[in-house]
């Protein structure tokens, strides 16, 4: 397919036009950024892996009912995915408690939350990514009412799937933030990416607190072995079905 022009560059991935209106081609960079990109650096091989181990989740929470952008993976580091207009929302969903939950409400890390917790942050690079409450929200019109519950169902339903799915290869979902975007049909679609950038995973044969570190924690925090915990978690989430 004849590759068009680059319509944007982020942090993680580069999105290009193809010669469909309705597909885009996302390229899995190496890049890795943390506190809001405060902190930057590469993770050699990092491209490829997101690229394939959220190919893998988005077909298994597709097979599953879950509307999704996928369309194919035609190489190791593109995804061809729909065009949607992405509501600029981060939905992040808790199990545990670790990261920005512990440093704003001091809950110790790795409390079991005693259900999924879930938050929307506002997608804006320029203030931060505030967390936002439900009124700030509508005030924005970010996304309406509606929206706001099929976004709170969506993610508690992908969420139940996910965690099951990671278990299954014997790590815990702490937490993770998705992304969803509207198509023609006003219809909400999961978005975006889903991989150890994007989720807080724990080595399920490891109890100490570093060491059981599989994600971009990793990197954030200089764990060390990033690129193997990286790796170790696509190689068992390319194994492993819903
Ligand atoms: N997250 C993300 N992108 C962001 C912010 C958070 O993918 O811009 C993910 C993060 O990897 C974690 C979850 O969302 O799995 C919750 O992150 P948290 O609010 O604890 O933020 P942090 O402590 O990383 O600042």
């Amino acid at each position: 397919m004849t590759i068009y022009q680059k319509l944007y560059e982020g942090k993680a991935k580069i999105l290009y036009a193809t010669d469909d209106p309705d597909v885009l081609l996302t390229y899995f960079k190496d890049d890795a950024t943390a506190f809001n990109a405060q902190k930057k650096g590469s993770i050699q091989g990092k491209g490829a892996v997101n690229c394939a181990i959220s190919s893998h989740l988005f077909q298994q929470l597709a097979a599953r009912g879950v509307p999704t952008h996928f369309i194919d993976q035609p190489s190791a580091n593109e995804m061809r995915v729909r065009a949607v207009t992405i509501v600029p929302l981060e939905v992040v969903v808790r199990n545990i408690a670790a990261g920005s939950l512990c440093r704003e409400t001091g809950l110790e890390l790795g409390t079991v939350l005693k259900r999924p917790l879930v938050e929307f942050y506002y997608k804006n690079d320029g203030l931060g990514d505030p967390l936002l409450t439900r009124d700030r929200l509508l005030l924005l019109e970010l996304a309406t009412p509606e929206q706001v519950e099929q976004l709170q169902t969506m993610a508690l339903q992908i969420n139940q799937m996910l965690s099951e799915f990671f278990e299954g290869c014997g790590i815990t979902l702490v937490d993770f933030k998705l992304e969803f975007g509207l198509d023609r049909n006003q219809q909400l679609i999961l978005a975006d990416e889903i991989s150890p950038d994007t989720c807080r995973l724990w080595n399920q044969a490891e109890k100490d607190p570093q060491r059981r570190v599989m994600d971009k924690d990793r990197f954030r925090l200089d764990l060390g072995n990033v690129e193997s915990a990286y790796q170790q978690v696509m190689e068992r989430v390319l194994k492993a079905k819903l």
